[in-house]
């Protein structure tokens, strides 16, 4: 595994690479925007960890350059404040996770790790299964030309799904994507909100959309 630091604060930058080699990654550090930048389009990285405040060129504007240029390295950007503005701009600007300053090194591995493990996949504009189309830009969903108002976490449960039509999805994996960590045994939270989605996607239209898959999971598309 690869990464790339994009820190310029010296001491920050040399524990991230220390505590990571220790782990076992190889680890590339840049201290500026541009070479981070150059870097990260050259070399084939596992993981880019992008802070926000860079000389020459600012994480955010990193970020939106990488995508722009389609490259979907999974990031995971540093950010100094708990800024909800600053989350906001980084998960636009296409950054997969955020960790704010002071952060423990343990829950920068960890989530590194399950960047890694979920690996870079192109994000199309707009998603479409079936009669069902999902813009993960503008968070909006419709079938069959009718707007589907979906919570947050229902959208993300149905554009996971979505993200990989004909797919069986195990409760495990679809916890571990869109609730983005792991429960402990046994929950049916994944089962609930398949339910949500159930109701206001299916429901209304009076067919199926999301198939359950019996005891192993859930799916959309054609097998
Ligand atoms: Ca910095």
């Amino acid at each position: 595994m690869r990464v790339l630091v994009a820190e310029d604060e010296v001491k920050m930058a040399r524990a991230i690479k220390r505590g990571l080699e220790h782990e076992g990654y190889v680890v590339d550090v840049s201290s500026g925007g541009t070479d981070a930048l150059s870097r990260a389009k050259e070399f084939e990285y596992d993981a880019l960890v992008l802070d926000v405040m860079l000389p020459d060129m600012n994480g955010f504007d990193l970020c939106e350059t990488l995508r722009k240029d389609g490259h979907w390295v999974p990031v995971l950007m540093l950010t100094a404040r708990d800024g909800v503005e600053d989350r906001i701009q980084g998960l636009d600007a296409g950054a997969d996770d955020y960790l704010v300053k002071p952060f423990a090194f343990g829950e920068l591995l960890a989530r590194l790790r399950a960047l890694v493990r979920r690996g870079a996949t192109e994000r199309p504009t707009v998603l479409n299964v079936g009669d069902v189309v999902l813009d993960p830009a503008s968070h909006t969903v419709d079938r069959a030309g009718r707007a589907v108002d979906l919570s947050a976490r229902e959208f993300a449960l149905l554009e996971f799904l979505m993200r990989h039509p004909g797919e069986v999805l195990t409760r495990p994996r679809i916890m571990e994507h869109v609730w983005d960590y792991n429960y402990a045994g046994f929950s049916n939270v994944v089962d609930v909100y398949v339910g949500y989605v159930r109701k206001k996607l299916e429901q209304p239209f009076e067919r199926p959309f999301i198939r359950t898959v019996r005891g192993v999971g859930y799916a959309v598309g054609v097998p």
